[in-house]
């Protein structure tokens, strides 16, 4: 059986070009690019070449990224750097109610360092108001985080006049943009924000890698201790061979990103539709329009979404319930509680998020396959 993946918010392939691209970085370009000799220069090339790319992605400049582990280690740096580097100016963060946990746990440690984090809540859609952002912000505020777009909902958030606020007030502000980096434009200036966080591995590159874009003159300290790498944020031997994969992901993105937005957009549509007219007592969760091209995420009334997901994966359908990293857990998503979904229904959720290498013949395979699970499911919970 055909495997059908519609997880691509969780993780996505690596392109093969992109795995084409970091091959030779393995054995044979393997220099240490803090080396004089000239595998050393060679592998400095590459990694200078590969910034280039992703800061033309976001509109930056190269000297403004700083690679990293992943989307999780730029949104520790972007908020536990700055709040820490900017402690003496205040100690008040203002975030959203629906940030991924790389946010969310980062706050509530500074929390514990005496910091204090205000919550701006989002109405029945995933939004957030940015009048909101600005009512909550205080003499103490230091930095705004909020999300570009939900990974768990797909809401689209108006990044570029909450920077307006930030920059009123001269606050810094942070977005997680791992979700729309690649796949929706994501310019630094039109966005107004200070610090931008990426993964790779979201964007068709290698895992265990991302870049957090840091605009000149932030002031920011780094809890990565050692050699001098990455203008002192982040010292460690540079992780060559992924760098060099998001290098190449962002430049594929930048060529085919229109194109893949299309298709995905349209198979997107496709398929609520399908699914909402097939299964009775069905919603969609987030924004009707601003929304990610790929993100389906519904509610079935009277079934557990793990029993959903666990059904289409018999199915050979890889979708995920509420979002991957805590999917063990029985109890609703803090994201669609701070939708207003109802309890019973938040538990019914399920998240298909497209990839661009999805097909019509896939979304036509789900749209037969889940409305009979569902009723199967319903007609055992009914028993
Ligand atoms: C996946 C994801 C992260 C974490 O990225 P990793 O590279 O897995 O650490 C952070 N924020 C959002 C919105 C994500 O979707």
């Amino acid at each position: 059986m055909e495997k059908v993946y519609l997880d691509h918010a969780a993780t996505t392939p690596a392109d093969p070009r992109v795995v084409e691209a970091m091959l030779p970085h393995f054995s044979k370009s393997f220099g240490n690019p803090s080396s004089m000799h000239s595998l050393g220069q060679e592998a400095r090339t590459a990694v200078a070449e590969a910034r280039e790319k992703v800061a033309s992605l976001i509109g930056a400049a190269s000297d403004e990224i700083i690679f990293t582990s992943g989307g999780t280690e730029s949104d520790n740096l972007a908020i536990k750097g700055v709040g820490l580097a900017n402690s003496h100016r205040g100690k008040h963060i203002v975030t959203t109610s629906v940030e991924h946990h790389a946010v969310e746990e980062s706050c509530r440690y500074l929390e514990k360092q005496g910091f204090k984090v205000t919550l701006v809540g989002v109405d029945k859609d995933g939004l957030v108001d940015p009048r909101d952002v600005g009512k909550a912000v205080t003499p103490e505020t230091i930095l705004i985080s909020v999300m570009h777009a939900n990974n768990e909902v797909g809401t689209i958030q108006p990044i570029a006049e909450i920077g307006e606020i930030a920059r009123e007030r001269s606050i810094y502000f942070h977005t997680d943009a791992v979700q729309t980096v690649g796949h929706i434009p994501a310019k630094v200036d039109e966005l107004g924000v200070d610090l931008l966080a990426i993964a790779a591995h979201k964007l068709y590159g290698p895992k265990g890698v991302g870049a957090l874009y840091v605009r000149r003159g932030t002031r920011i300290v780094s809890f990565m201790h050692g050699g001098g790498q990455e203008q002192g944020l982040r010292a460690s031997t540079e992780n060559v061979p992924g760098v060099i994969g998001l290098g190449r992901a962002a430049e594929i993105a930048q060529a085919e990103m229109d194109a893949e937005s299309r298709h995905v957009t349209r198979l997107r549509d496709r398929l609520i539709k399908g699914l909402l007219e097939r299964i009775p007592q069905t919603r969609l969760n987030g924004h009707l329009t601003q929304r990610l091209p790929n993100n389906v995420n519904i509610s079935v009334a009277s079934v557990e979404g793990a029993a959903l997901a666990v059904s289409l994966d018999l199915e050979g359908i890889a979708a995920s319930t509420g979002s991957a990293c805590r999917s063990e857990a029985m109890e609703p998503s803090h994201v669609l509680t701070a939708l207003g979904v109802p309890g019973e229904l938040a538990r019914g959720s399920v998240r298909f998020s497209l990839g661009k290498h999805n097909t019509d013949s896939e979304i036509e395979r789900v749209m037969e396959t889940f409305p009979r699970i569902v009723s199967r499911l319903r007609a055992v919970s009914h028993v």
